[in-house]
């Protein structure tokens, strides 16, 4: 895919409406910390569209990106910090459910789990989410710079046990400092884009 331009075209909270757009989107949920805006700025080719952040989980927003036109990558706010208050953690919970649950554009979700870790209490709830509304979640193990290639197998299997994903479950190893997986994220939306 050639980005011929991408922009953040509309940042919405928990009180927003979310947008009626007319070109597909494509959704990417994780925790926060996970790697998502790394991930992002990857597909993006951008140094720092999406911001990459060293104090995890603070913006609770949804955010449209729109790249030539064609598709929008829309950055779900990242879950499970810590510090984040009772109403905090509601508050993404419910923007998350009400544009799953209402945008008619959605034709690809991405779940972003660490390579390294068994997936949360929370990563398991929004597989199950998503499985749920009707998308095949397409699982992406960030990190993957982290582990060993020998270790590759073992973890991808810990990921798909410990979110209760079946066999078809897509899960692409992702790294963003060494670009490992991002053709195929990109071929993903290409797909998205010509269907
Ligand atoms: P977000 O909170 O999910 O948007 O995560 P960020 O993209 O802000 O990344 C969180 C931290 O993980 C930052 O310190 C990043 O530099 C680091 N990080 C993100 N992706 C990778 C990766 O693929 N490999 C390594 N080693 N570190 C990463």
């Amino acid at each position: 895919m050639v980005i011929r331009s991408c922009n953040l075209e509309t940042v919405c909270g928990p009180t927003s409406t979310l947008p009626k757009n007319d070109l597909p989107e494509v959704a990417f949920a994780g925790k926060s910390n996970v790697g998502k805006s790394s991930l992002i700025n990857a597909v993006m080719n951008r140094k720092a569209l999406a911001r990459v952040s060293a104090q995890p989980g603070k913006t609770q927003t949804i955010n449209f990106y729109n790249i030539n036109d064609e598709i929008y990558v829309v950055d779900l706010p990242g879950y499970g910090f810590a510090k984040a208050s009772e109403k905090e953690r509601e508050s993404w919970g419910k923007m998350i459910e009400t544009y799953l649950n209402t945008s008619d554009m959605i034709r690809a979700v991405f779940l972003l789990v660490d390579i390294r870790h068994a997936p949360s209490a929370n990563d398991k709830q929004m597989f199950e989410w998503m499985d749920y509304v009707g998308y095949d979640p397409i699982v992406i193990a960030t990190k993957a710079d982290k582990i060993k290639r020998s270790q590759l197998d073992k973890q991808i299997k810990i990921l798909r046990e410990g979110l209760g994903a079946g066999k078809d479950t897509i899960i692409v190893p992702f790294s963003s400092q060494t670009k490992q997986g991002l053709d195929t994220i990109q071929d993903f939306l290409d797909q998205v884009i010509e269907n």
